[in-house]
């Protein structure tokens, strides 16, 4: 069970994630999570800021698609807007959006990772259907109530995997 909260990489942010080394790894698409992990929680409004943050990654050749656990219909429009795919409602750490996310994006588990800040949701529905898992630490402490709860499980764990030297501490 714990194998399967352990993410590969541990980044401060997504702009730390070091693109090479994904290329190198033989990642070719990213599914991101949206809340704490591209925009604070429950932001919904386009930037320009955002819309640069993907780009980096777009402009590099990797597909990218949103998967995001929000029931809001403006991420999929706001994403749309930009040519980036969206699936809300998700149901992470549920496989079903992420098989939905790799036939959109046509690549296989081993050419995808997935980068988001809950470990039971983004890493754990990551890895158990086999994709590259990299945590980010949650851009704002304003969250919902149940994530709030599950960080104070999240928190052991990742002190379990920093002591073991599986990850290392996120550093700016
Ligand atoms: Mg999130």
């Amino acid at each position: 069970m714990l194998k399967y909260l352990q993410p590969n990489l541990y980044v401060p942010s997504v702009n730390k994630i070091d693109l090479d080394k994904l290329k190198l790894y033989g990642i070719k698409a990213l599914i991101f999570d949206l809340d704490n992990t591209l925009l604070p929680w429950r932001e919904r409004k386009y930037s320009l800021l955002l819309e640069e943050t993907i780009k980096r990654f777009t402009d590099c050749g990797f597909a990218v698609c949103i998967v995001s656990n929000a029931r809001d219909s403006r991420v999929e429009k706001m994403f749309a807007s930009m040519g980036i795919p969206a699936i809300i409602k998700a149901g992470k750490p549920r496989k079903k959006a992420f098989r939905k996310a790799l036939h959109i994006l046509r690549t296989r588990p081993d050419e995808t990772a997935v980068i988001g800040d809950q470990l039971f949701t983004d890493v754990l529905g990551g890895n158990r259907m086999g994709l590259f898992t990299i945590l980010v630490l949650p851009i704002s402490r304003r969250e919902f109530l149940g994530t709030r709860l599950a960080r104070r499980v999240e928190k052991p764990i990742l002190k379990h995997f920093i002591k073991k030297g599986v990850i290392s501490r996120p550093r700016y």
